[in-house]
């Protein structure tokens, strides 16, 4: 393990894990190699029980990575130990286990985006005036992604109030977020749910106020830490505390890429890795110099996009690769010929390699996900098959949800907005007047709406309308079959089967769902996805010895809640299984594709608009994005823009993007023979050195020129528009000034 370390990096791993440790690089640098090596040589050399460790992610699918590459190391067992997983699982995890000791019910649901916005539109309903008389930008998602920030801050409804703006229309807007805050806390609440935000606020507060739920872990590692929050430091901080003060963190600064961005539980503090050299006393700094990802050209182009920020400390990032080919800039004229380009020279590239490169070798990275669509036609039209990562993602998909909420009732009937999901699938005719008065009656009895709809069928309401009591009758009955199931010992899936044959499920999707097929074949994997679930998550935390008195029996996590909990977490960032990737194109935002790596990267879009995008408030922020974007690839980056793009039903003139014009007029790229983008596209079918690069970075034999002439000859066979296509005009030295003419291509 060792001996395919670079010094600095054996350093890392080999440093005393009494002390904390910060490893600060740029990308491809080899941090989570190191990261994954250091748990390696904690559990081997210094003996440490795999549970005791704690080792977080941003996401799901970065977790799952990390435990690949430790399988590798010290084998499946001992990692499947790891306590690994992002920090939202982490505390879930906990939380369940421990739910008394900060006052939740064990049984709390969480809630995802989708819920908390519905439940905040119906908050924003007595400030409706105000916001239409004043003019202010008051949706759901603001007021959500404000309470989000005040959260990720650790501002409770009371301190945010506090905090008053100057201006007056910030002022105005404050006023009715800190109303909303209020009301939409006492209704999770009352709803025994958390959001996601709550998963780490309630986590920081059971390992501080409870200093025994935290004694088992003895070192706390954390990945991509520049994005992490205050709450999320908070986490690290008190873990690192139980455990002595044996935290390593990873980060790269250029990469921080969550701190002001409008998303749900995530507004990072670049401020955190000085905070750990203060609270950590004795905190060591290692560097890492040498980026074993990308060729030399391709890290070129992206420093020179980052560097464009003066504010940034310079790094030194040095390639053990050689040039290979030059980052790729195409003009295209809408995004219907961009997404064409995009399909056709995945498949020319695949043909010209000779097939060392496959579809899954292949990201597509946006800026945000809603221009995936020109860009999934076009790839279907070629068959070419792809995957979303972070696009729509399963466990938000309205039949998912239709099914989940049923369970969720049966697990925990004090959460409202699972009854007002199921209570009309199948529709039962109960309008939003029907289900109003069910919440007031609840509030009047200070009792949840699942229960006040089930007092109407057990005791007699003469004030309640008879065709309420016949509408809901069938609902109540299918709760009370499935609850009962579900405390006889019945399985996740079985649940959902029964549940499925009781509403008539596949009848009512025939008759109201077009795409019926489609949407019953993810019933079905939700069936399977339950039936993995009930496989590795019996008791996740039996092996820790807490010290505590036994817990109470009737507040044991139950199988169906496992389950739940297992689909709102993988909710959170991706759903990307590992066989899905291998023979299929990736499209991702650049957002989810962070800490991965693909052999070719394609940015369509890079246009003054959408990359910087217009609506984000930190252009640094997405210079950085772009940078991330950029370093994914090894060995081929592709950046596209068109002149007209349709945005919203209109089309739109197009300008590349500030940060590549710039970057492509500066005199030293005009110059200098080291390029930084060509409009030519590789022509790896006559050129074998850049092809034998490429197979170098890859680690991967080179094709036989004889295999590459027959495979581009199929190629030009079933691709008979290529010619057509390769005419399209291209960049022009007065469309970007400087940019390299093919005869200045080396
Ligand atoms: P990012 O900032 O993008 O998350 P990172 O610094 O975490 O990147 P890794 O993903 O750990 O980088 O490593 C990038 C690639 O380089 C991986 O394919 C890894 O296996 C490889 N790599 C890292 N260190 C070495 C080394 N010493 N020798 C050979 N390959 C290495
Ligand atoms: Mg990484």
């Amino acid at each position: 393990m060792l001996d395919a370390l670079n010094p600095a990096q054996r350093a890392a791993v080999l440093h005393p894990p009494t002390t904390a440790l910060q490893i600060l690089a740029g990308p491809g640098s080899g941090k989570t190699k190191v990261l994954t090596s250091r748990i390696a040589h904690l559990v081997l050399t210094h003996g440490l029980v795999p549970s005791t460790i704690c080792a977080v992610t941003f996401t799901n699918k970065a977790a799952n990575e990390m435990r690949s590459r430790l399988s590798a190391l010290i084998g499946k067992q001992k990692t499947s130990e790891v306590r690994m997983g992002t920090f939202h699982a982490l505390c879930a995890l906990f939380l369940r286990r421990f739910a008394h000791k900060v006052g939740l019910d064990v049984n709390f649901t969480i809630c995802d985006a989708d819920e908390s916005k519905k439940i905040i539109l119906h908050l924003l309903k007595p400030h409706k005036d105000v916001i239409v008389a004043k003019d202010l930008m008051l949706k759901e998602g603001t007021v959500l992604s404000h309470i989000s920030r005040a959260k990720a801050k650790g501002l409770s409804p009371k301190e945010y109030a506090k905090q008053t703006p100057e201006q007056s229309y910030e002022a105005e807007v404050h006023k009715i977020v800190a109303a909303v805050y209020v009301e939409y806390e006492k209704l999770l609440r009352r709803n025994n749910s958390l959001d996601f935000d709550d998963l780490l606020l309630y986590g920081v507060k059971l390992f501080t106020e409870n200093p025994t739920t935290a004694n088992w872990c003895r070192h706390v590692l954390v990945d991509e830490f520049q994005d992490t929050n205050t709450t999320q430091y908070e986490l690290m901080s008190v873990l690192g505390a139980a455990a002595g003060g044996c935290v390593t963190v990873v980060g790269d600064p250029d990469q921080s890429i969550y701190g002001r961005v409008c998303l749900l539980w995530r507004s990072a503090e670049v401020t955190n890795l000085s905070r750990m050299k203060n609270d950590f006393r004795g905190t060591t700094q290692i560097l890492l110099e040498e980026n074993y990802r990308s060729t030399a050209s391709i890290l070129n182009a992206s420093l020179a996009i980052v560097s464009q920020d003066k504010s940034r400390i310079n790094k030194r990032l040095l390639t053990t690769h050689p040039r290979g080919c030059t980052p790729v800039l195409r003009t295209l004229s809408t995004e219907h010929a961009e997404a064409d380009f995009i399909a056709i020279e995945i498949k020319r590239l695949i043909a010209s390699m000779g097939g060392i490169l496959r579809y899954g070798d292949f990201a597509i990275l946006l800026r945000y996900s809603a221009l995936s669509r020109a860009i999934e036609s076009a790839l279907q039209k070629e068959a070419i098959p792809n995957v979303l990562l972070g696009g729509h993602k399963f466990f938000e998909r309205q039949e998912i949800k239709d099914i989940l909420s049923y369970l969720q009732l049966v697990d925990n009937p004090s959460f409202a907005p699972a009854v007002t999901r199921a209570i009309n699938v199948p529709s039962r005719q109960i309008g939003e007047k029907s289900i109003a008065e069910l919440a007031s009656r609840a509030a009047k009895r200070n009792s949840s709406i699942m229960d006040t709809v089930e007092s109407i069928h057990d005791a007699k309401c003469p004030d309640i309308k008879p065709a309420i009591k016949q509408k809901t009758a069938s609902f109540v009955k299918t709760i009370r079959i499935l609850r009962k199931l579900a405390s006889e010992g019945a399985t996740p899936s079985d649940l959902i089967r029964r549940l499925l044959d009781l509403i008539k499920y596949e009848g009512h999707l025939k008759k109201t769902q077009p795409d019926w097929e489609s949407r019953w074949e993810n019933v079905q994997e939700l069936i399977t996805f339950a039936s993995e679930v009930q496989t590795e998550a019996e008791d996740e935390l039996v092996d820790i010895d807490f010290d505590e008195e036994p817990q109470p029996t009737q507040t044991r996590d139950t199988p169906l809640r496992l389950f739940l909990q297992a689909s709102m977490l993988s909710s959170e960032g991706d759903n990307q299984s590992e066989e899905d990737s291998k023979e299929k194109v990736t499209i991702s935002t650049c957002h989810a594709a962070k800490g991965l790596e693909w052999p070719v990267v394609i940015i369509p879009a890079v246009e003054k608009g959408t990359f910087p995008f217009y609506r984000s408030e930190d252009v640094c922020e997405e210079r950085r994005l772009l940078y991330v974007a950029c370093t994914r690839a090894q060995s081929i980056l592709y950046l596209t823009h068109t002149s007209k793009r349709k945005i919203g039903g209109v089309t739109k003139p197009k300008e590349l993007s500030q940060f590549i014009a710039s970057v492509a007029k500066t005199e030293k790229a005009r110059l200098s023979n080291n390029d930084l983008f060509t409009n030519q596209r590789p022509s790896l079918e006559t050129d074998a050195s850049e092809r034998d690069v490429i197979s170098r970075v890859l680690g991967r034999p080179l094709a036989a020129q004889i295999e590459v002439t027959r495979r581009m000859e199929d190629f030009r066979r079933t691709t008979p528009y290529l010619e057509e296509y390769d005419a399209l005009p291209q960049p022009q030295a007065a469309w970007h000034p400087g940019l390299v003419t093919p005869a200045s291509v080396s």
